[in-house]
């Protein structure tokens, strides 16, 4: 038991629950060492949202209710840390959900579409009943996707992914909203968008600001879009982090 008052609380209970995760097998080795990334981040980031991040926020849930298609990608970490927010999001914006893992195996992938069959949503894709397809042809194990997903979505939600993924979804055509607390890594620098911040933050703030503008129209949401880019957001997210102020 972590005590409520352990100035470390919050960050170790999210560690419990990877913990949690692994034992129960649905979350790979790598998958811990990617939290262990995260955290290290979040440390810089002083553990909470900032303003670049909040309008990242803002930018990609314009673009998720614009969408034709949109896509929120699952994996072990956001199964565990945010997987009632990921349903919920899904529910509002409304977008499908697909299950992808970077070491896929049908263990992890059963055991995924059961905790999110559990929480009442029966539609997840990317299963292993699920017609898979090569995005662009390309035959590797970081290009598949669904037939109903993925593979025809204009638009994809990936919490944590990996540079390469992106890479071959961003190259298919398709727009890329990333959250990954590393603003270096070459999934951030990738995506068409990208929210440094927590996935236990940023969802929520997602959910929050879906609310808000569901009812806008699309000149609106055009609107909220246009001037945003990328490349100055993240380096805004890095100076977030200046270390000479600590
Ligand atoms: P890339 O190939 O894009 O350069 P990488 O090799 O640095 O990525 P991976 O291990 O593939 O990293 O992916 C993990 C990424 O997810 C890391 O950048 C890490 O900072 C980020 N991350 C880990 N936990 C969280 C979290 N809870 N919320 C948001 N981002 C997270």
């Amino acid at each position: 038991m972590i005590p409520k008052n352990h100035p470390r609380y919050e960050s170790l209970i999210l560690r419990e629950k990877i913990k949690n995760a692994h034992e129960e097998g649905y979350l790979s080795d790598s998958g811990m060492i990617a939290h262990g990334r995260g955290e290290a981040f979040d440390y810089l980031l002083g553990e909470k949202s900032t303003e670049p991040s909040e309008m990242a926020v803002k930018i990609g849930v314009a673009k998720l209710l614009l969408a034709k298609n949109p896509v929120i990608s699952i994996n072990g970490n956001t199964t565990a840390l945010v997987v009632d927010e990921v349903i919920q999001l899904a529910k509002l914006i409304p977008a499908k959900i697909e299950i992808n893992l970077f070491y896929r195996t049908e263990k992890r992938v059963d055991i995924i579409k059961d905790i999110v069959n559990k929480k009442g949503y029966n539609n997840v894709l990317g299963t292993n009943e699920d017609e898979l397809l090569y995005i662009k042809d390309i035959k590797s194990p970081r290009a598949t996707a669904s037939k109903n997903g993925i593979f025809s979505s204009d638009l994809i939600l990936v919490p944590l992914e990996d540079g390469d993924r992106t890479e071959i979804l961003v190259d298919s055509g398709k727009e890329v909203i990333a959250i990954d607390l590393n603003p270096l890594s070459r999934t951030s620098k990738k995506a068409n968008i990208t929210i440094v911040d927590n996935i236990t933050r940023a969802i929520p703030l997602m959910i929050e600001t879906t609310k808000k503008f569901k009812d806008y129209n699309e000149e609106k949401l055009k609107d909220i879009i246009k001037d945003f880019s990328n490349e100055d957001n993240l380096k805004e997210s890095l100076n977030c982090m200046d270390l000479g102020n600590m």
